[in-house]
């Protein structure tokens, strides 16, 4: 299984991303020996609250501030591990912002010998906020069921919002991929701005690297 861990900012457009590369994979994978499978914490129902470490969001009945987080690492780790295999590509639409997580991740994706890659998803912080505070303003106004008056794009935008305290510690924590580490890399990277053409142009990289010809062969030392 190939696997592509995207990370970034919390509202930065991974969920984005991670569809329009599902959507060009799509095409890639029909005439190739690979499956394709999206996951993300959509797919697992897993809500923006387990990454709220403050004392009083904590659910009732939670061991601690961050079981809560632990546990959905533990449900996603599952789910990627249910699908591993060389013949599948996983996508992975997350934070993904602990390097020890992706760390463990590559080691998994090692064990098959199949390759990992990271897909790193740059945004300005302030953009990121305003997408959060945007959905932070439209819950507020009577949240998913609202009734909406005007038609614009954004009214579309039916994303969860995280609470600002919660979104502000996650950008804080967030553990910049590095890829001079083993485990981050090969790493690409799409910007806020970049436009299809060079949207493109990555995930035709990204697919030569951990599918294509250019695939390196995975080594259990390595
Ligand atoms: P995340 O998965 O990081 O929380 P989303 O992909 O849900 O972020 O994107 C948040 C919002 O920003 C959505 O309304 C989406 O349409 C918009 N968006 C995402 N990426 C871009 C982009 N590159 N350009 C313009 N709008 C974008």
């Amino acid at each position: 299984m190939p696997l592509i861990i995207i990370s970034g900012l919390p509202t930065s457009g991974k969920s984005t991303r991670a569809k329009q590369l599902h959507e060009y994979l799509s095409t890639r994978v029909a005439d190739s020996k690979y499956r394709l499978h999206l996951i993300s914490d959509e797919s697992l129902s897993i809500s923006r609250t387990v990454y709220d470490l403050s004392p009083d969001k904590v659910p009732a009945h939670t061991r601690s501030a961050n079981a809560s987080e632990k546990d959905a690492r533990a449900a996603i780790y599952g789910a990627v591990k249910r699908v591993l295999s060389d013949k599948d590509i996983v996508i992975l639409d997350g934070l993904n912002y602990i390097k020890g997580w992706r760390y463990q991740l590559h080691c998994e994706s090692k064990a098959v010998r199949t390759p990992s890659c990271i897909l790193q998803i740059g945004c300005a912080v302030d953009t990121a906020k305003k997408v959060n505070e945007e959905r932070l303003r439209r819950k507020g106004a009577g949240g998913e069921g609202a009734v909406q008056d005007e038609d614009t794009p954004e009214d579309h935008d039916t994303g969860e919002a995280y609470e600002q305290g919660n979104w502000d510690n996650l950008v804080f924590r967030y553990e910049e991929p590095n890829p001079m580490t083993r485990w981050d890399s090969p790493l690409f990277t799409l910007i806020w701005e970049d436009d299809e053409q060079q949207t493109t142009k990555v995930f035709s990289d990204l697919w030569d690297a951990i599918a294509g010809e250019g695939r390196k062969v995975i080594k259990p030392n390595q």
